[in-house]
């Protein structure tokens, strides 16, 4: 991975964290240059009363920041369109597009934009999370590839980009596992870091443990994280 671009791009502060943070920090350790791009600003994620949409925003923003941190990434770009009401239209995928054109990632992680619901785990999928993805896989293609796509962008100077890879975020879908063994500390450090976001943390590693140990039997590894790749050429 030494001198790859990666970009992941996730709804919300510790979307990314959950689904591929493992396999990120490796990568980064291993020389890849790293990005996240979070798309809302996350500021509907509180059960607190005493909690306002401004200092939300703050907080969330300062749990990514640390999390990068500790997984080695370059920087974190955000959008901060307004959290719960992300959706995949113009705006977002020029967005998106933009931070590609400026980044130029060989490898695109995002999370899966046909995952709706699962019967198997009883739980439905956020609808931020499906327009992120839907937007982050339009935008590698066809439209951050193509010049005459947001004339804009030419005119700041911007090149078109050609992604290679896009990597989906797997939920019930498969074809590639990924061991995180190395760096799976630092996944859950990276978590932690999202302190705002859960009452019982204990809970929330416990499951994250579970599920990449799952992975990690089939994998023949002790964790591994789960993705469907799709290469674009
Ligand atoms: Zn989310």
């Amino acid at each position: 991975m030494k001198s790859k671009v990666v970009l992941a791009v996730g709804a919300h502060p510790d979307d990314i964290e959950f689904g591929a943070s493992g396999t990120i920090a490796k990568w980064a350790q291993e020389g890849a240059e790293c990005y996240y791009l979070i798309c809302t600003d996350g500021s509907r994620g509180s059960t607190d009363p005493k909690m306002t949409h401004k200092r939300l925003v703050q907080v969330r923003r300062k749990e990514q920041e640390g999390a990068a941190k500790i997984l080695g990434l370059k920087k974190v770009y955000f959008l901060d369109y307004t959290d719960t009401l992300l959706t995949a239209d113009y705006a977002l995928r020029r967005d998106i597009a933009k931070i590609i054109k400026i980044i130029k990632p060989d490898i695109v992680v995002t999370m899966d934009p046909t995952f709706y619901y699962s019967e198997q785990f009883n739980f439905i999928n956020h609808t931020d999370h499906r327009a992120a993805a839907l937007a982050t896989m339009d935008a590698c293609y066809p439209l951050a590839r193509d010049r005459l796509t947001f004339p804009e962008h030419e005119k700041e100077g911007l090149t078109p980009h050609r992604v290679e890879e896009i990597w989906f975020i797997g939920f019930d879908k498969t074809n590639l596992l990924i061991d995180i063994t190395d760096t799976f500390v630092k996944k859950i450090e990276a978590i932690t870091m999202h302190k705002s976001q859960f009452e019982n943390m204990e809970h929330v590693i416990k499951r994250v443990e579970e599920r990449a140990r799952y992975f990690g039997i089939t994998k023949g590894c002790k964790y591994a994280e789960n993705f469907v790749r799709v290469e674009l050429f």
